[in-house]
This record gives C-alpha cells, structure tokens and sequence, in this order.
C-alpha cells in the first residue's frame, strides 16, 4: 500500500442511502431458498444465474436451497453506464448447455421494465424447458412495462436507481454488502 491518500470508507459514502441491510437480505434470501427447496421438491432445476447483476444473489441463495441443482449464468445487454434501460435486448453470454425438458429457474437481480425478462422467459421456453420460473430479488415494479410473473420475489421497492449486493452503477459497488439508493447520481467521487 504506497497510497498516501486518507482511507476513505466505500462502505459507508456519504452518497449512499442504505435501503436493506445485509442481515435483512439474508434473512430474506433464506426463506427463498427454503420455499424453492419445498416447491421444486424431487426435482432437479437448473438454476440460471443473469450475469452479471445477480452472482452475489445466487450464490447466497443456492446455499439457502437444499436440492439437487444446476446453475448456468447468461448474460443480456444491459444499461452499461446509463441508469435507464435502453429498451433493447440482446444475449451476450448464452448457456453451455441444452434446457428442452428442463426445469428452469431464472435469478435475477431486479425486474424494472421487464423488458429483459419477458425476452429471457420466451427465449426458454422457445428452446423446449419444460417449466421457466422466476427468483428476483427485487423488483421495481412501478416501472413495469412488460407483465412478468415473479414466483420468489425477495423485495418490492421503490422507483429509484440501487446498488450494492451485485447491483452496480458503472461497475461500481457491486462489493456492498447491502443494497443501497444513491442520492446523486452524478457524483462520481
Ligand atoms: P429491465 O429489463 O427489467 O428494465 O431491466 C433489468 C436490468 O436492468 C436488471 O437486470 C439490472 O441490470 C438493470 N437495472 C434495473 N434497475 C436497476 C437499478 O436500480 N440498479 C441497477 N444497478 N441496475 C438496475
């Protein structure tokens, strides 16, 4: 560590309004991953992990689900540096593998427009899975613009920009343990 700078929390900026504590999400992520043992009980789901948002989300939640499962990850174009999604849909990283007669569980990070998961379902089930659910951690749903069905929803929220627990504003605080609203976006520093 040559810096000289004071350290600075990143935790703990200023700009940053927590909104769920890490304690909070755990909790919640455990009921989750109980239900989805219970519901998917004798089955075996493939657990779709939507890159690059949801990682932290999923690998909380598939320790909360004891079941015999698969995880893959996807990755669909998303807002880069914008903080409004721009409409467009578009895969960038595609499964390795086949999902006709699978069961598959989606794990999103959060539904905003929805545009991008109502592509994903279609796209699933287009490819023969034989079920397509839904896990979203949270899901904006004022903003809605395509109707899509989440079946393990962890928190309703406000219409604000969020980071934090995988969430990023342009690739930043992805690492906060909990998940936060920025007040003012256009502070950088
Ligand atoms: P949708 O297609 O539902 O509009 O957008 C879904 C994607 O937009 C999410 O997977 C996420 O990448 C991004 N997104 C939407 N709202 C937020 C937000 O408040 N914070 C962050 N970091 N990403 C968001």
């Amino acid at each position: 560590m040559s810096s000289s700078a004071a350290a600075v929390s990143e935790f703990s900026n200023p700009n940053l309004e927590p909104l769920f504590s890490s304690e909070q999400i755990q909790a919640r992520v455990s009921e989750m991953g109980a239900e989805i043992a219970r519901d998917y009980a004798g089955q075996r789901p493939l657990l779709v992990g939507v890159l690059k948002g949801a990682y932290i989300f999923l690998s909380d939640l598939v320790r909360a689900t004891d079941l015999r499962l698969g995880v893959e990850f996807m990755a669909i174009s998303s807002y880069g540096a914008a903080m409004r999604s721009s409409g467009e849909v578009r895969i960038v990283k595609d499964l390795d593998v086949p999902v006709d007669g699978r069961d598959i569980l989606i794990v999103e990070d959060i539904v905003d427009t929805g545009l991008t998961l109502s592509f994903l379902i279609g796209s699933l089930h287009q490819r023969g899975a034989r079920t397509v659910r839904l896990a979203a951690l949270l899901d904006k749903f004022e903003r809605r613009e395509r109707e899509v069905r989440i079946d393990y929803c962890g928190f309703q929220i406000p219409d604000a920009f969020v980071v934090g627990y995988g969430l990023d504003f342009d690739e930043r605080y992805r690492n906060l343990p909990y998940i936060a609203v920025i007040k003012d976006p256009s502070l950088k520093d």
